[in-house]
């Protein structure tokens, strides 16, 4: 991490899978927004930053994560193409940047903002991510959730009970999973990355066990039918999540094992204990070795 091409990179994401976000900063230029149904009135944004979940219907519309702050008018034109009035409420589904960055303007043309109480309170000072060497300065004060919770908030509407529900210690201290019971589906949030190693923001609260003690969670959650909103990635079901926590398992727990055995760091990259997952998680975001570096960062931590 100590040249200035590594640097870079470091500093790029929070969290993008694209080669573009090799030089994105805290607010990147705005992308084409891709709208999928995912069910009756529910519907997931692709654009630039994480997933945006939406429900549309007869009570309101309902918004989990709100990307960049640079898409906060196309997120409301897709919307409004959808024929849903303006956001009613926007549920957070933890603080980084990504998935944050539209509260300030969709606060001030009147949605509630919600998140679970460690959002408001790391988003009200400055943050540091110690593994990207990223400085975040503390949120304006229109951007801050204005309702917080503990452990978990119902959401009676449009025809169903959208539940928070929080997961202690996982992609940071602040996750929460959005359960729609009736629709069956399910925003992960950043405990999932589909298709990508994930980021575990340890800095911020976020540890090894916990993200798998929250994948296990998930899975119990959700059966052969549910469709499941990651934060980054395609839509998934069941079968991507439990890939994922299989990942998760096997490739955390031979980095653990070689560093009991007394390994140092950068002999545990060079052992490649990832070696028979990186095709398939391996990433622009994250491959294998900076994900190696992080488990073991966080595993020397205690996280
Ligand atoms: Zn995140």
């Amino acid at each position: 991490m100590g040249n200035i091409p590594s640097f870079r990179q470091a500093l790029a994401p929070v969290l993008l899978f694209s080669a573009q976000a090799a030089l994105a900063q805290l607010a990147p230029p705005a992308t084409d927004i891709r709208v999928e149904r995912v069910a009756e009135g529910i519907y997931v944004l692709y654009g630039n930053g994480g997933n945006i979940g939406l429900s549309i219907g007869a009570d309101a519309t309902f918004l989990i994560d709100d990307q960049f702050a640079p898409m906060t008018p196309r997120i409301q034109a897709a919307i409004a193409e959808l024929g849903a009035p303006p956001v009613r409420f926007v549920l957070n589904t933890h603080w980084h940047s990504d998935h944050t960055g539209g509260n300030e303007k969709l606060g001030e043309a009147g949605a509630v903002i919600v998140a679970h109480d460690n959002v408001r309170a790391r988003m009200s000072v400055p943050q540091m991510l110690e593994f990207f060497q990223q400085a975040v300065p503390a949120s304006p004060p229109g951007a801050l959730p204005v309702i917080t919770f503990s452990d978990q908030a119902s959401f009676h509407l449009n025809g169903d009970e959208i539940r928070a529900l929080h997961v202690p210690h996982a992609h940071t201290d602040g996750d929460v999973l959005v359960h729609f019971r009736k629709a069956n589906v399910l925003h992960a949030g950043d405990t999932f990355f589909n298709g990508n190693y994930p980021f575990i923001d340890v800095d911020s609260g976020g540890s090894v066990a916990g993200l798998i003690a929250c994948v296990e969670q998930m899975l119990a959650l959700v059966d052969e039918q549910t469709r499941i909103i990651p934060g980054h990635g395609p839509l998934a079901g069941r079968a991507e999540l439990e890939a994922y926590r299989d990942m998760l398992v096997e490739t955390t727990g031979r980095i653990r094992a070689l560093l009991a055995e007394g390994l140092d760091v950068e002999a545990v990259v060079a052992a490649a204990p990832t070696a028979a997952y990186d095709e398939r998680w391996s990433g622009a975001f994250i491959n294998g070795e900076r994900y190696v570096r992080m488990v073991a960062r966080a595993v020397g931590m205690g996280k």
